[in-house]
């Protein structure tokens, strides 16, 4: 298999184009800003990377299935590193946001549908690690998330309701019994397809949001029926559909009860965000490693690309921009830290809330930056950037995917100028 139809980027370049190099401009980026720990951890995730690719002779071509990588990822634990998981006897070190990032400036850059698919998972992750109230079913399937050894998703979107996420028509009709029964519909379910374990938020009452539930669902049980749908910006990530009919979802896997739904929708906020945040800015250094790389090499008019201002000053711009942010990232994610180390793991409500404002314009920020650095990088690579020999149409359609997920950049303003009013009310 062939990750492209015809070559048409010359051997040289395309050679320099090797993931090791583009590493090295990351790492000769970061390293000054990244505590020596978190160096080193960023170089052993980037080494699992290079060695995979090599094992599995990854082209990253359109047939590959990405799904196939994520045991190996779960092996060598790097699917989530926002926590130590003890609870699991998985010991991780390091852990915590800052982490959790570095695990995905590594993979992000190696193949962004793969990443995108962890971080689908991990959305899974969060709610459970916060709810598994030591019952072993919980505890089970969180560690075959995660281990890697299962795919998960989260079911938030319906339908007729995407950015306004808490006005739900999936109704939750709770038994004698103590267990609930789901009908409804879900949409947009990123690896619904493919997950073993879905998390769901319903209602007890449709559209109030004060009678929201999240359960957690085995997608093998009766009454799960998933369809994929084809968003042909991230083809190799399977998205879904789901029609739930009569789902029966036992006692000991209700993660919130009646009434309890929407805390537990707003309680992964920062973190979530901020994931998404984190994943468009690595994005960039996607597709920046790449200009670097060709306009470096590529001459025209007798000389390097890069030394024309029109390339050279445009690029400087978009590699500015996408260092301050990174700036931006590593502090936010270094207090987040500091403060969960503080208030063991209680982050109080007006810090979480301060909290929320700040990962909201972060995730607004990245995302719009990682559209303006994708396409901007590809279009300074001309022909080079466009076609199929490299993996800049997968940074820069990843990059469009980021805008949506998580709360459009649209809603993210909404979220922003809401704070902006309560800053107000606070004088
Ligand atoms: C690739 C992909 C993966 C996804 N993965 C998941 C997942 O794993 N789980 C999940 O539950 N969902 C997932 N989603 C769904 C995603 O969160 C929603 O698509 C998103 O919240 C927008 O909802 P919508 O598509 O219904 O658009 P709508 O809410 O209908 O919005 C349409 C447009 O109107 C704008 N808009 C809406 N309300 C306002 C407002 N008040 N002010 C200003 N503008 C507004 C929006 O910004 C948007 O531009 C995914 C979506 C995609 C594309």
């Amino acid at each position: 298999m062939s990750k492209y139809l015809t070559q048409v980027i010359n051997d040289e370049i395309l050679e320099k184009f090797n993931l090791r190099n583009r590493y090295n401009f990351i790492n000769n980026n970061v390293m000054s800003v990244l505590s020596s720990r978190d160096f080193n951890y960023l170089k052993s995730c980037q080494k699992f990377c290079i060695k995979l690719e090599k094992k599995h002779n990854m082209t990253h071509g359109p047939d590959e299935d990405v799904y196939n990588y994520v045991s190996e990822a779960g092996k060598q634990g790097i699917i989530s590193r926002l926590y130590k998981y003890e609870n699991l006897d998985l010991n991780y070190e390091p852990y915590g946001m800052i982490a959790n990032f570095i695990r995905c400036l590594a993979g992000t850059p190696f193949d962004p549908q793969l990443a995108l698919v962890i971080g689908g998972t991990e959305l899974a992750i969060n709610p459970l690690q916060l709810h598994h109230e030591n019952l072993p079913i919980r505890l089970e399937a969180l560690k075959e998330l995660v281990t890697g050894k299962n795919h998960g998703c989260i079911l938030i979107t319906e339908p007729e309701g995407g950015s306004d996420a808490v006005h739900q028509t999936t109704l939750c009709d709770v038994q004698e019994d103590g267990s609930y029964i789901l009908n409804g519909e879900k949409i947009y379910n990123t690896n619904a397809p493919r997950a073993k374990w879905a998390v769901i938020y319903a209602t007890a009452e449709e559209k109030n949001a004060n009678t929201m539930v999240q359960v957690l669902v085995d997608t093998s049980w009766n009454g799960w029926n998933c369809e994929r749908v084809f968003i042909p910006w991230v083809p190799k990530v399977h998205i879904g559909r789901e029609n739930l009919v009569n789902l029966r979802v036992p006692k000991e896997y209700i993660l919130g009860e009646v009434g309890r739904g929407r805390d537990h929708l707003f309680e992964g906020l920062i973190e979530e965000r901020i994931e998404i945040a984190y994943m468009s800015l690595c994005l960039c250094w996607g597709s920046l490693s790449h200009a670097f790389i060709y306009t470096n090499l590529r001459k025209q008019f007798d000389q390097e690309i890069l030394k024309f201002q029109g390339v050279g000053f445009l690029l400087t711009d978009l590699w500015a921009k996408t260092m301050n942010l990174t700036l931006s990232i590593i502090k936010f994610c270094e207090s987040y830290d500091e403060k969960v180390e503080k208030f063991n793991n209680q982050l109080p409500l007006n810090i979480r809330y301060a909290m929320v404002a700040s990962a909201s314009q972060l995730k607004y920020h990245c995302a719009k930056l990682s559209e303006e650095v994708c396409y901007e990088s590809a279009n300074l690579m001309g022909g080079a950037g466009l076609c199929d020999n490299t993996l800049t149409h997968d940074f820069l359609n990843s990059s469009r995917v980021q805008e949506i997920i998580g709360g459009s950049r649209q809603i993210q303003q909404y979220i922003m100028s809401m704070a902006l009013r309560q800053l107000y009310k606070m004088m």
